[in-house]
């Protein structure tokens, strides 16, 4: 028989892993701070504890799927967590979850500290491709990874707590530029003779095989140090090409406020005397002291 697992925070991804679990058999108790939330679970055969403390003494296994760090902190407030595995897969930066693993550290319990790739469509549904990144001792990764890789699929992202939280914000501020891109794009042709879902499908296409070719560049040239290996789009040319787009979104009566952040620093990049690099330079020129 499975371990039990108490689970902490029944929102939209919360409830999508207590499915999971019950679905796979794993004895579960649930607490949400809105308690009318857990009913549904109930009658699927959950436990429901009245208190967040009386959920983690159900199980050694405490996972918390909370809004945000401060959240885990005030529902875990007084509960006693010595003994405990506690996996926090609430989304937070990296000093957050590297705090939470000493708090977790002085209560008594051992920490691994989570960054959810997916949606809650994804959960449960292996062939979406879901993933956690979990950090923190790989050795209670191994303990609860069954358990784990119920849901979503499961990774170990290194034994510093900071290092899901840090590759999760990475992975999610690189879609926010893609999607950034998407919006300028859309705003380009919307108002044109195009299909917009034939463009759609041009668009997601070209950008997965611009990133296919582009992203592993970039870690090869950041791993050798020189960022002129195996170049085909030069920065001159590209910076000439980028002056292109920026007229063609002034004829097309669209703002560049979206592209100007990137083509400034291939500007500058190339000013700097680096007209046979392609993007990677832009990498250096991101540098800021840290806070
Ligand atoms: P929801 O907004 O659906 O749920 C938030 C949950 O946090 C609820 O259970 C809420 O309780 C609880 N909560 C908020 N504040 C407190 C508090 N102070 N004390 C106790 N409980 C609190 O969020 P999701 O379930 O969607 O997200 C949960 C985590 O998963 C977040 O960190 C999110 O970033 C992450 N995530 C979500 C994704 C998504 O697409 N949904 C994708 C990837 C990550 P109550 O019901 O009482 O309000």
């Amino acid at each position: 028989t499975e371990p039990r697992i108490a689970l902490l925070g029944l929102g939209a991804m919360g409830t999508a892993f207590a499915r999971a679990w019950l679905a796979a058999g794993y004895p579960l108790t649930v607490w949400n701070r809105t308690p009318s939330r857990a009913e549904p679970l109930a009658a699927e055969g959950a436990e429901v504890a009245a208190t967040a403390a009386e959920a983690a003494a159900s199980a050694r296994l405490v996972v918390t799927c909370l809004l945000d760090d401060a959240s885990v902190g005030e529902a875990l407030e007084g509960a006693d967590l010595s003994g405990k595995d506690l996996v926090d897969v609430t989304t937070g930066t990296p000093a957050q979850a590297r705090a939470r693993a000493e708090w977790a550290r002085e209560r008594g319990a051992r920490f691994l500290s989570g960054g959810i790739m997916a949606i809650p469509p994804m959960v449960g549904v292996p062939e979406a491709g879901g993933y956690v990144f979990y950090s923190g001792p790989a050795g209670v990764f191994e303990e609860h990874r069954a358990a784990l890789e119920v849901p979503v699929g499961a990774r170990h992202a290194g034994e510093d707590a900071g290092l899901a939280s840090l590759q999760d914000a990475a992975l999610l501020s690189a879609m926010n530029g893609m999607f950034a891109g998407a919006a300028h794009a859309f705003a380009l042709v919307r108002h044109e003779d195009v299909s917009l879902r034939e463009f759609a499908v041009l668009l997601s296409d070209w950008l997965a095989s611009m990133a296919h070719a582009g992203v592993p560049a970039m870690a090869g040239h950041l791993e050798s140090g020189d960022y002129t290996e195996g170049v085909v789009s030069n920065l001159a040319m590209q910076v000439e090409g980028n002056a292109t787009l920026l007229r063609t979104a002034e004829e097309q009566g669209v703002s560049t406020e979206l592209l100007t952040p990137y083509t400034d620093l291939m500007a500058r990049r190339l000013a700097d005397g680096h007209r046979e690099e392609d993007g990677t330079g832009v990498i250096d020129l991101l540098a800021v002291p840290r806070r």
